[in-house]
Parts: structure tokens; C-alpha cells; sequence
């Protein structure tokens, strides 16, 4: 495609408690689009079984993490259910500088801090569990969390749900299939938002010309 449409990168931050479902609504949609990126972060928990070094995170010990954020790598960070989890800025720039949208599986924490430093090319989206019990149940079935580590997380989370009111979207996870197709509108119609398109003005400019010689 020609400048004419060139596009200005969005940054899809998806937050919810944890056992929500939110980490496979993130994949999906990517693997739907192949101009959507997910952001890595760098985290000290420890990997569970299953994940690998640089596709759901970067595990480092909390000295390698905090001097990271003392070299000022991160866009954001917090400390979640006792770890520390940092968004390397420098790939989210590249991908946003060449023409990709980035998606960010974070929590309310990092989404604020994202909206606050690009609150134009900022789309929140929260996602809510159809119940507590539903809930603690997935967190119960994936696998590597220990009894404690459980309870940690839903203690978290019923601070969590109270932050749904700072989202510019708020989606139930009841149905999986109805929630991506939820998702996938929010973006689809984001990213045809005016002020993301910057090929516009210049293509008007050349309709004027163009009905001027008519
Ligand atoms: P988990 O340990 O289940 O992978 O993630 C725990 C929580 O940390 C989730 O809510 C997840 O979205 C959040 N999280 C993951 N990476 C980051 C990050 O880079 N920054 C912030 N603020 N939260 C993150």
C-alpha cells in the first residue's frame, strides 16, 4: 500500500484479573492480524511449566529487573501478586514506528501508565469473568500455580475488578467465541478512527484537485 494510506500505530492494552481468559483473546487476535503485535514483557516470576524465555515473557531476577528500570528500559512496570513485570519501550516504538499496532496483556497499573503517556494512540479493554466461581476454576486448571499463589490471585483480583470504570471498553468473557468477536470489532473500528488514519487529509487534498480539473 502507498503512503496515501499510511496509519498511526494504536496501542490495544487488555487488562483483566487473572483466570479471565484474557492472554487467549490476545493470541487469537493476533494470529488474525498480521499487522498486530504482542508486546513481551520482562518479569521476575518464575516461568510455569510450559512457557518459554521471549514468547509469554522475559524472566529475570529482580536485581536484573530493577536495573533495567534504573537504565529507564520500561515504558511502564508494577508489582503484580508480588512480581515485578516492565514493558520494554524500545520494540513497542519500532513496531509502532513501522506502521504495526502493539497489544499489551497488562494490568490496570501499566494501563494507566500507557494512557497517560499516549492517551491518543491509547485503546483500553477490560475483561470481565461471568462468575468468581468460573473464574477460580481456570486459574484452579492451568497448570504450575501453587494452592497460595492461587489464593494471591483472587485476593488481587477483587481490587482489580474495581478499576473496570477506567477502560473505554468493558467485555464479558461468558462465551469465548462472542468475546473475540467482541474484541475484533473494538479494533477493527478503532483502527478506522480518523485521527489514526493520516492518509486522509492528503487524499482529500487530491480529490479537491482532482474536481477542480473536472
Ligand atoms: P501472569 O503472572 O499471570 O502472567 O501475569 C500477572 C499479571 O501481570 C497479569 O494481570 C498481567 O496482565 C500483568 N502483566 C504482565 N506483564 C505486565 C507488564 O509488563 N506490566 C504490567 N503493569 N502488568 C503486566
Amino acid at each position: 500500500m502507498s503512503n496515501e494510506r499510511q496509519r498511526r500505530g494504536l496501542m490495544l492494552v487488555i487488562s483483566s484479573p487473572s483466570g479471565v481468559g484474557k492472554t487467549s483473546l490476545c493470541r487469537r487476535l493476533i494470529a488474525d492480524h498480521a499487522d498486530l503485535e504482542l508486546s513481551i514483557s520482562v518479569t521476575t516470576r518464575p516461568p510455569r511449566p510450559g512457557e518459554h524465555e521471549g514468547r509469554e515473557y522475559y524472566f529475570v531476577s529482580r536485581d536484573e529487573f530493577m536495573a533495567q528500570v534504573a537504565d529507564g528500559v520500561f515504558l511502564e512496570w508494577a508489582e503484580v501478586h508480588g512480581h515485578c513485570y516492565g514493558t520494554p519501550r524500545e520494540p513497542v516504538m519500532a513496531m509502532l514506528a513501522s506502521g504495526r499496532d502493539v497489544i499489551f496483556d497488562i494490568d490496570w497499573q501499566g494501563a494507566l501508565s500507557i494512557a497517560q503517556t499516549a492517551p491518543i494512540d491509547t485503546v483500553r479493554v477490560f475483561i470481565l469473568p461471568p462468575s468468581i466461581s468460573e473464574m477460580a476454576r481456570r486459574i484452579h486448571v492451568r497448570a504450575g500455580d501453587e494452592d497460595e499463589v492461587i489464593a494471591r490471585r483472587l485476593e488481587t483480583a477483587k481490587v482489580e475488578f474495581t478499576k473496570w470504570g477506567d477502560y473505554d471498553y468493558v467485555l464479558l468473557n461468558d462465551d469465548f467465541d462472542r468475546a473475540y468477536a467482541d474484541l475484533a470489532h473494538i479494533y477493527h473500528a478503532e483502527r478506522l478512527r480518523r485521527d489514526r488514519n493520516v492518509w486522509i487529509a492528503g487524499f482529500v487534498e487530491h480529490l479537491k484537485i482532482e474536481q477542480v480539473r473536472g
